[in-house]
């Protein structure tokens, strides 16, 4: 999609679904049919990495969108800053970060996902000068196509942190992928999003709630639906379909939406 003014509109922006976007800025139809349950082998093989403070932030905010792209051949990879070592009332951080490091690979199971630990620890992710080496490295090292972060406008410090850290990687190697950010329990946490592309999932809803409620020790059954569930159905509303998840596609040259 090259962006101009005739195709800027909300009403166009809306109708274009995320793979289309991204196969045609990268010159090939990368998801003609993005909604088998099998995988199969792509034209070209696309890396993507999407990257979340905690286990279970890239499956609610695009589990959904990794299952398509995974379902259709591409390497996904769910990269998580922590381990949520915080993230389970009354206990230790090691026992917290061993329950939630299988819950996490349980879900990317289910989502043909490759899961990564980046070191970092669950309520004090720290943005300095080490961590941005790290994640530069990473990136270095992996190479993706396809770049998914947290919306960096959130309540959650962690979220804010893995945000500007994936943010500073992704510009200072020159903006070799095409980065999207994705959203986590708006209005809770992400704030003030406001979507410039769609993905229909509606094809692997189940493979994405399944997933999801692997991070048993969040019990998801008290909070998933009221939040994740009515997010994935609000947004299919606006793209018109039944469950949809949305992102904001980051454009590295504004000027550029007004040639
Ligand atoms: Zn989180």
């Amino acid at each position: 999609m090259s962006i101009t003014k005739d195709n800027v509109s909300r009403r166009n922006v809306l109708k274009i679904a995320v793979p289309t976007a991204i196969g045609s800025l990268l010159g090939v139809p990368v998801l003609s049919s993005a909604n088998q349950q099998n995988k199969t082998e792509p034209r070209q093989k696309l890396k993507i990495i999407v990257f979340g403070a905690h286990p279970d932030d890239p499956e609610t905010g695009c589990g959904g969108t990794m299952a398509l792209l995974a379902n259709e051949g591409h390497e996904v990879i769910s990269a998580y800053l922590t381990r949520g070592e915080a993230g389970i009332k009354g206990v230790a951080y090691d026992e917290a970060a061993k329950i939630r490091t299988a819950e996490a690979l349980e879900a990317c199971e289910i989502l043909n996902a490759k899961p990564r630990f980046l070191g970092q620890i669950d309520g004090n992710c720290e943005v300095t000068k080490e961590h941005y080496k790290a994640i530069s490295d990473f990136f270095e090292e992996e190479k993706p196509d396809i770049v998914f972060n947290h919306w960096p406008i959130d309540r959650h410090r962690d979220h804010r942190a893995c945000s500007i850290l994936v943010y500073d990687a992704w510009y200072n190697l020159g903006q070799k992928s095409v980065m999207y950010y994705y959203e986590v329990m708006s209005g809770r946490q992400s704030q003030n999003f406001k979507p410039t592309d769609y993905v229909d999932i509606t094809p692997v809803i189940d493979q994405k709630h399944k997933a999801c409620y692997e991070h048993k020790s969040q019990e998801p059954e008290k909070w998933y639906q009221e939040s994740h569930g009515q997010m994935e159905i609000f947004r299919g509303l606006e793209y018109r379909t039944q469950y949809a998840e949305a992102f904001v596609r980051h454009v590295q040259s504004p000027s550029s939406l007004i040639i």
